[in-house]
């Protein structure tokens, strides 16, 4: 299904619940604004190339739109668009004063040089000229661009404005104000929100077992950080190409020997290891699920074999709309993405904070900070599924989400008066 499809029906799914107004409805159905551009580029072999880059503000009721830029050979109109849908409610939930947008170019960057990588991101912010910026619209990194790739943009953009304007993107390297703490900043707001969940469950996350699909950047910190912050045993993790479960316990050192030598945390070689699949993984007896890796992997044909007492999407989409609902009945608590992996964005807003007032905080306050944002906004989530619950109307927690954030959005644009 296309992905604004689902997004927009997501909408209606909560409007209807939370009786929304019509023409807020009619408003938050769809973008505020959408950029098309061609973008031609000199490429360092003389030729040039015209690429198709997008930005869409989804929308900036609440503060100026925040979110990331993909460089993808599959991206499409429609993707930037849900995203952008989703980056609204995600900001709106964090309750940080940004809107929603997404941006994109159509391009495989395994095949450039990084020359002809800098030249496109320059000429893309060329493109975009003052449709960004600190108070209009902040990109970060996203699938396949990288901080230097920020650094690339954020300058061009003060050659643009002649101004010295840091805030115009997040995800930046620390050298040119990034902040210190966005690295792991996704997954360690998740695990606050698995340590409120577990408190709920009384899961005893010291006594827990864990399985995590993917190692990247949020499955390997949330590997990391399960033992640092709570002594967590992880019994299985998986990549793209295969898992491994060891009911002792897996260890980190041994898991990255395992990827350097065979190219997956597959090649693990513990006491009573074993290999597992990518749908075995999911499939473990385990009281916690992280799925981290891509979306689609829990669905309506696998969701009844899932038998985790938490799931935390620390992924975007890793649970189908169906098997959403197959697991509510199952009563096992699935945690919504732009919940649970938040802290990303709440990170980059931290970074923005900083740029925008020059005051640089270390990484205590700036966990601290992290970690109240991320436990109100799990515990104005569960508030709001009990309050249904109470009148008699069962709603799962992320129809509680969206019914938060949407409500934010639709209240901002009711004081503005565009409603
Ligand atoms: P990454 O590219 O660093 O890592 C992805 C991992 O998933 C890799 O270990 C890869 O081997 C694995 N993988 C790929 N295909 C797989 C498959 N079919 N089965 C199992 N594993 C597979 O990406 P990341 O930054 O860790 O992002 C992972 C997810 O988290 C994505 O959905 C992303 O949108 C989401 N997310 C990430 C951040 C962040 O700050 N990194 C923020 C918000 C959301």
């Amino acid at each position: 299904m296309d992905p604004f499809k689902i997004a927009q029906k997501q909408l209606d799914e909560a409007a209807e619940i939370m009786k929304l107004d019509k023409q807020a409805h009619a408003i938050l159905r769809e973008p505020k604004r959408t950029l098309v551009m061609n973008i031609p580029v000199r490429m360092s072999n003389g030729r040039t190339q015209t690429f198709t880059g997008f930005r869409v503000r989804y929308n900036d009721a609440r503060g100026p739109a925040k979110g990331g830029i993909r460089f993808h050979p599959q991206e499409s109109l429609e993707t930037v668009k849900a995203l952008a849908a989703w980056m609204t409610w995600k900001c709106s939930l964090a309750d940080i004063p940004f809107g929603g947008g997404k941006g994109g170019i159509i391009c495989d960057t395994k095949k450039m040089n990084e020359r002809d990588l800098e030249s496109l991101s320059r000429a893309y912010v060329r493109a975009l000229g003052t449709d960004i910026g600190p108070e209009v619209d902040i990109p970060a990194p996203d699938v396949y661009t990288t901080p230097q790739i920020m650094a690339w943009m954020m300058d061009e953009y003060m050659n643009i404005v002649r101004k010295s304007q840091f805030g115009v993107i997040t995800g930046k390297p620390v050298e040119v104000w990034g902040s210190e703490g966005r690295m792991d900043s996704t997954a360690r707001g998740g695990m606050y929100i698995m340590r409120e969940a577990a408190k709920m469950l009384k899961i005893t996350p010291k006594k827990a077992t864990i399985a995590i699909q993917g190692f990247g950047n949020a499955g390997r910190y949330a590997f990391t950080l399960s033992k640092e912050l709570f002594g967590a045993k992880v019994v299985a993790i998986s990549d793209s190409e295969g898992g491994v479960y060891d009911p002792d316990g897996l260890d980190i050192e041994k898991l990255d020997d395992a990827k350097k030598k065979t190219g997956s945390v597959g090649g693990y070689k513990g006491r009573r290891s074993q290999k597992i699949s990518n749908e075995e993984l999911l499939e473990q007896k385990v009281d916690i699920l992280i799925p981290a890796a891509i979306e689609n992997q829990v669905r309506a044909d696998n969701a009844d074999k899932v038998k985790c007492k938490l799931l935390l999407e620390f992924a975007n989409g890793p649970v189908t709309p169906e098997a959403t609902n197959i697991l509510f009945e199952k009563k096992i608590v699935d945690l919504p993405d732009f919940l649970v992996n938040s802290g990303g964005v709440v990170g980059s807003y931290y970074e923005w904070v900083q740029n925008v007032t020059g005051d640089y905080w270390d990484t205590s306050l700036f966990y601290s900070k992290l970690d109240k944002k991320l436990t109100k906004s799990f515990n104005d989530t569960m508030a709001l599924q009990k309050e249904y619950a109470s009148k008699g109307q069962k709603i799962n927690p992320r129809m509680a989400a969206y019914i938060i954030a949407v409500d934010r959005v639709a209240k901002a644009m009711k004081a503005r008066g565009w409603y």
